[in-house]
């Protein structure tokens, strides 16, 4: 396209992600704040609203990077375990609480590794960081609660299997939540979308984290990924019910979820 976009082979990709994220990993969240101005911290409230996280809960946080997600989904449990249950079985729930934080890049892990214990979460045993692709997990089958995928099945090399594997690690009843970049449709914001994040995003990458590359990278990423409609006809093929997309920003990012039952 006139932007520069070159198909990549599938090996390419793999290795171009993994490179964009090494080199982004210790200032990945200050980029995000700048880029998003800030947005991105509403769009993971809402995810973890849309969740309804529980106590006593096993979930799973897929491309969970730095955190940002499990963190907020602790938060959440923290506040009903405040409010609600009490005694013995407060007791029994909480130690059964697992949050499962897996990521492909050790950088982005240990960044999150070292959050974590500055914040003081997880020190209870309740958070688990792995090294893992989404596209093959180690979990067991029917074994999660809930699946969040946050700023991540777009870096894939095959969302299907990413979609099946979830499905696969969801107990019955288990929910998928995705929140992802995705595509705008209404007319002169689609054209100065467009214009931030082909020109502005490269620039402030190269501005501030010295790569315009990897960023330049990213925004290409986001025109591949298919639209809302389609990525809802898979996670349907992959077995999922109830399937439905909320957009935020008018499509700027948009949350999918499905349920298996
Ligand atoms: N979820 C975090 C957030 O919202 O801030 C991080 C999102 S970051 C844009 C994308 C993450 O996906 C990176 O940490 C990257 O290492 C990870 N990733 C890319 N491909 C992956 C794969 N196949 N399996 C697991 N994680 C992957």
């Amino acid at each position: 396209t006139s932007f520069g976009y070159k198909r990549v082979n599938e090996e390419e990709k793999a290795r171009m992600v993994g490179d964009v994220f090494t080199s982004v990993a210790s200032n990945y969240d200050s980029m995000n704040d700048l880029m998003s101005v800030g947005l991105h911290r509403l769009w993971k409230d809402r995810l973890v609203s849309k969740l309804n996280p529980f106590l006593g809960m096993k979930h799973l946080d897929v491309a969970g990077g730095t955190g940002d997600v499990a963190f907020r989904i602790l938060e959440n449990i923290h506040r009903i375990k405040v409010r609600g249950v009490e005694g013995a079985f407060k007791e029994t729930l909480e130690a059964e609480t697992r949050i499962y934080v897996c990521d492909i890049n050790p950088n982005m892990l240990n960044v999150g590794k070292q959050r974590a214990s500055e914040k003081g979460f997880g020190e209870d045993g309740s958070l688990v960081w792995a090294e893992g692709n989404a596209e093959s997990l180690s979990f067991e089958n029917d074994s999660m609660d809930g699946y969040t995928i946050a700023f991540g099945i777009r870096n894939v090399t095959h969302i299907e299997k990413v979609l099946s594997e979830a499905y696969r690690v969801l107990k019955p009843g288990g929910r998928f939540l995705c929140l992802e970049l995705s595509h705008v449709g209404i007319p002169i914001f689609k054209d100065l979308y467009d214009y931030y994040s082909f020109s502005v995003i490269p620039y402030m990458g190269e501005l501030v984290a010295g790569d315009r590359k990897s960023y330049q990278y990213l925004v290409e990423s986001i025109r591949r990924f298919p639209t809302q409609e389609k990525f809802a006809s898979m996670i349907v093929d992959a077995g999922f019910q109830k399937v439905e997309f909320e957009n935020l920003v008018g499509g700027v990012v948009a949350i999918h979820s499905g349920l298996k039952i």
